[in-house]
């Protein structure tokens, strides 16, 4: 090669890239720094530190959403533990057998079972906790409710016991059974007993239950009756006025009449009588009793 062969050569060489990182430096100053100078190495320093923070950041996220976690299973144990405490405390105010209602276990429902290998397996983890204690939770609502359920049925059973005075005030005048009429004197079978007290006294139901007459009746007067289920029946007869009206639901202690001497009656008095499965029965029996 000849001088001047060398010098073209050494001019491509050097002054090629020269220019082209000239060209490149000049028409694109926003690209990426080359390798291995001063400007890329700040670069990828920062780039580093800049990943250490987010890896760090993530970090304290996920340490925060897990105590987070941690605390709320802690309230929902927590919440469980006060359930099975008023489940127990409620079990024994009722009387309930403690084996109907344990607690400890969960109650005995149906449902297809499925075998291990059907469902899914997933490593036992935060989720898996929080469904359970979901389920535990569920079970102990379900408990409780049917619990509410029987205590309010027991209320309910209480209540349309047929028992106790038709009258808050008065004295019993006439006794069920064989008696000799007051009209005609002759031997007649009076189907309930009479309690005698001032003319407008309260006459209240002795039982829960639903009206079904709430009216004039032949001999009775102003008759109400209510229906108590069971067989349960009670008659009010020779009202003054009725307070209620047939359908009416009426608790047991309310007032649903007050007391006269309408239809077959020589003064103020309640004709009372009990009906059990169509049949009249000596009140005297349901009046005097107090519990089941
Ligand atoms: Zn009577």
């Amino acid at each position: 090669m000849g001088g001047w062969a060398r010098a073209v050569v050494s001019a491509c060489l050097v002054g090629i890239p020269v220019s082209a990182a000239l060209f490149f430096k000049y028409f694109d100053s926003e690209s990426a720094p080359e390798l291995i100078s001063s400007d890329a190495t700040k670069f990828w320093v920062e780039a580093l530190s800049r990943q250490e923070t987010e890896v760090k950041t993530a970090k304290a996220e996920a340490e925060q959403k897990l105590s987070a976690l941690t605390l709320r299973v802690a309230e929902l144990q927590g919440r469980l533990m006060r359930l099975d405490a008023l489940g127990e405390r409620i079990t024994s105010m009722a009387n309930l057998d403690k084996g109907e209602f344990n607690f400890s276990d969960p109650p005995a429902v149906g449902g297809p079972e499925l075998s291990i290998e059907e469902v899914d397996y997933s490593p036992p983890d935060f989720r898996l906790v929080l469904n359970n204690l979901e389920t535990q939770i569920q079970d102990r609502q379900q408990q409780l409710e049917t619990l509410e359920e029987l205590l309010a049925n027991r209320k309910l059973l209480d209540d349309v016991f047929v028992a106790g005075r038709p009258i808050k005030k008065g004295w019993m005048s006439s006794r069920y059974g064989r008696r000799s009429d007051p009209f005609s004197g002759r031997v007649a079978w009076h189907a309930g007993v009479d309690f005698a007290g001032r003319e407008g006294a309260d006459i209240v139901a002795v039982a829960s239950g639903v009206v079904t007459w709430a009216d004039h009746r032949n001999g009775y007067g102003t008759l109400v009756e209510i229906n108590h289920g069971n067989g349960f029946k009670t008659r009010y007869g020779h009202c003054k006025d009725s307070l209620v009206k047939v359908g009416d639901v009426v608790k047991k202690g309310q007032v649903i009449a007050l007391m006269g001497t309408s239809g077959r009656s020589t003064g103020p008095h309640v004709h009372f009588e009990v009906y059990k499965n169509g049949r009249t029965v000596d009140p005297s029996a349901y009046i005097h009793r107090t519990s089941r």
